[in-house]
């Protein structure tokens, strides 16, 4: 059955920004719309692109290198004026590690400080050492809480306005220091898990479509999946952390 809807997904990047798989987040994606008779139409952006976001629902942006963090920063910052207003009119936005940092004001690569997007009130700078392992954090976007891989030197301060996406249960988040991780700003979504993020955080996946879904069509009710197998994946890796049988 098909509910006649679609969605439309600007994947940024796809060729330098797919640290740990990042690019995993748009096949769950697209398989979470599919299930439930929703069209889920993919548009890869590549670096000489310029893409048009307006009948754009999710953007996503994944983590990178420095070097290629720099590359996109360089050409995204030619769209900042488009995706500034696309997520001041509340498009939704997930945006992981590298791509995270690139949603603020600047961030700092070695000495040089590179500047962001400006799309949200965070800057990042560094420090030592980087901040590596696996991660758990209580959100209130998902029912279980959300687990994963981090891995980077940056460390993510927000502004007064922004909230964090949770609280770290385990692991470092944002700074290491502020017991935070993420941000949720509007329909942006921003954080430092990588895994990729969505196979074993289903509520986080549904956070977006369903974001996405009530800003189009006014309803962001979705039907319910059977995520047994996602969700004893992410039992079994928050139980192990937690348990302190994971050496890191
Ligand atoms: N280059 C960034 C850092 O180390 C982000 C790395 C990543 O995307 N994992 O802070």
């Amino acid at each position: 059955m098909t509910s006649g809807r679609t969605l439309r997904i600007a994947h940024l990047y796809p060729e330098l920004l797919n640290l740990y798989g990042d690019s995993g987040n748009i096949l769950v994606l697209k398989s979470r719309m599919a299930w439930r008779g929703i069209e889920p139409q993919v548009m890869e952006v590549h670096v000489d692109d310029r893409p048009s976001f307006s009948g754009v629902d999710i953007v996503f942006i994944g983590g990178g290198s420095d070097r290629e963090q720099k590359i996109v920063c360089d050409k995204l910052l030619a769209e900042q004026v488009e995706l500034k207003a696309y997520v001041e009119d509340g498009g939704v936005l997930g945006a992981v590690c590298g791509g995270y940092q690139l949603l603020g004001e600047s961030y700092l690569m070695g000495d040089e400080k590179v500047p962001g997007l400006e799309l949200v009130d965070l800057y990042t700078d560094r420090g030592e050492p980087r901040l590596i392992g696996n991660i758990a954090v209580e959100s209130r976007i998902s029912p279980q809480p959300i687990v994963g891989y981090e891995n980077h030197g940056g460390r993510t301060h927000l502004g007064p306005g922004v909230e964090p996406m949770g609280k770290v249960l385990y692991g470092h988040g944002n700074d290491g220091a502020s017991g935070y991780e993420g941000c949720l700003y509007k329909n942006v979504v921003g954080t430092y898990v990588h895994g990729p993020l969505l196979p074993k955080n289903p509520g986080v996946a549904d956070y977006l479509i369903a974001r996405a879904l009530d800003r189009k069509y006014g309803n962001g009710e979705l039907e319910p999946l059977d995520d047994a197998e996602e969700l004893a994946a992410n039992k079994v890796m928050y139980d192990r952390l937690m348990a302190g049988e994971v050496e890191e």
